[in-house]
């Protein structure tokens, strides 16, 4: 029944769960997978009516198999307590005929909350079973939601520092000075002058230095990672799938057994394999609708089979999706291979050295649950004021990206199965962009008058998290060269 993990490129089989959530990544630089994708066993209907703690029970028990059953249910009770404003944690809310499944209801108002309150309990709980004493230090990129999500996380977690690495101009106001504002001794932050592209292979070739990783070790350090490419983030994501489901069937909305689609804004595809793994545990999803904005690399990838990332990176209104680079897509390429390391390490390798690989039919077949859709920012705007027009209800810019990509699949298709959007972001994260597309306009003042803006016209309180980096004091100013990011690490730890 145990289950172990190991590398997409061949370099480690045979790891354990909790080795895996420490490392984040394996050595020879591939994504830890499972050595099978685990079936649920309890029904949907047994678990409609559970709470969302006894839902990420069932699902998290078949994956981190080495972690014992208090053990997991300790991390899932410190996870999702009051740090969410809704009992529910991830509720759904009908409008227009989809169902946002609303994933902003943590302490940084956007959906890298449902993993990353939970990640510090995993890691340090697979610390202590491994007999790990070392400081460990979490290493990482953000396009603007998972460095505060990570920090706010692990702030002041005792045993753990953290470095989060920001492209400076790439991110919205208010998640800057999220970032910025962010308390805890043990958190650091930079500003790079680079795209997110840039800031996570300077994260991962930091992960690659053999030599750093001795020193490391010598001072009684341990590298981790708090990307989307740690399991420990891959695993919790899948449970709000299954949470929506049993939410649809408790409420009556579907029958038992009826096929629902999912749709999500795409960037770095964590969100979205999380609901393939889903459905190859056995939930009754249909169609994977992958939504990109303007950078369409997925897109593209779908529609083609040729991944390109040789192209111009677009600064857009949804900024957590401005990314060429998806990481996680590796380990749905290692699937469609049939678990083939050498086939998945020669692509990753020709993506990294020419930018550029396709993928042969048999493996474009293995994706047909996938389907790829795009929205320009005109588009997201018009989506997010049409819903506003019609039902009163504000979506963020992400989320404003799959509706326009969910509507345009049953348009194309004729397919109106239950439609579930991952609803990522809070609107009040991107207020200024939110409200520009509703009215037409850019609104004047800062963020925060933004903000106050959009709750007049919403009739929706600002979130907490929103008055508190209103509040705080900046306490961060620190920015880098693309190349300076090993020095900084090295700077923040005395090295
Ligand atoms: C991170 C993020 C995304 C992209 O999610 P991936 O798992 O990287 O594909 C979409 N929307 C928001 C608001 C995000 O923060």
């Amino acid at each position: 029944m145990n289950i172990t993990y190991q590398s997409t490129r061949g370099g480690e089989t045979g790891v354990t769960a909790s080795q895996a959530v420490l490392k984040g990544l394996a050595c020879d630089g591939g994504l830890f997978m499972p050595d099978r994708i685990p079936k649920l066993d309890v029904t949907p209907e047994e678990l409609a009516g559970q709470t969302y703690q006894e839902t990420a029970y069932q699902v998290m028990k078949l994956f981190l198999t080495d972690y014992t059953e208090e053990e997991l249910r300790t991390c899932i009770a410190r996870a999702y307590d009051e740090k969410f404003d809704t009992e529910a944690i991830a509720p759904l809310t009908k409008a227009d005929g989809c169902y946002f499944l609303e994933l902003f209801h943590g302490s940084t108002i956007a959906f890298k909350d449902m993993a990353l309150s939970i990640l510090p309990h995993l890691m340090t709980t697979a610390a202590r079973k491994n007999h790990v004493d070392r400081e460990i230090v979490i290493l990482t990129a953000t396009s603007g939601d998972t460095g505060k999500a990570a920090m706010a996380g692990f702030a002041d977690v005792p045993g753990t520092r953290i470095v989060v690495f920001y492209p400076q101009n790439g991110v919205s106001r208010i998640q800057e000075l999220q970032m910025v504002t962010q308390k805890g001794a043990n958190t650091h932050v930079a500003a790079i002058h680079g795209n997110f592209d840039d800031a996570q292979t300077g994260v991962k070739n930091i992960f690659a230095d053999k030599e750093l990783e001795k020193t490391l070790a010598d001072r009684g350090f341990l590298l981790s990672s708090a990307n989307s490419i740690n399991i420990g983030r891959l695993v919790p994501q899948i449970v709000y799938y299954v949470y929506a489901y049993c939410q649809l069937l408790h409420n009556g909305e579907i029958q038992k057994g009826e096929t629902i689609n999912v749709t999500v804004p795409t960037g770095n595809f964590g969100n979205i394999l999380a609901a393939y793994l889903a459905k190859q545990m056995g939930l009754p999803i249909g169609k994977l609708i992958c939504a990109s904005n303007e950078n369409k690399v997925l897109y593209d990838f779908f529609a083609t089979g040729v991944y390109d990332r040789r192209r111009e990176f677009i600064l857009t209104t949804s900024p957590s999706m401005d990314i060429l680079i998806s990481s996680n897509l590796e380990r749905l390429i290692y699937a469609s291979c049939g678990c083939d390391a050498e086939t998945t390490a020669r692509l990753m390798g020709q993506l990294k050295e020419e930018g550029r690989y396709e993928i042969s039919q048999k493996m474009r077949d293995f994706m047909a649950d996938f389907c790829g859709g795009f929205a320009d920012q005109k588009q997201d705007a018009a989506a997010i004021r049409k819903l506003y027009e019609d039902t009163g209800y504000v979506i963020d810019t992400h989320t404003g990206v799959a509706l326009a990509a969910a509507q345009a699949y049953r348009q194309e298709t004729g397919d109106g199965a239950p439609m579930v959007i991952a609803a990522t972001a809070s609107p009040y994260k991107f207020a200024g962009s939110v409200l520009e597309a509703i009215e037409g306009t850019a609104p004047e003042g800062d963020a925060f008058a933004a903000a106050d803006r959009l709750s007049r016209i919403s009739g929706t309180p600002v979130p907490e998290a929103v008055e508190e980096v209103r509040r705080s004091p900046i306490r961060h100013t620190r920015e880098c060269a693309v190349s300076e990011m090993e020095d900084v690490v090295k700077e923040i730890l005395n090295l």
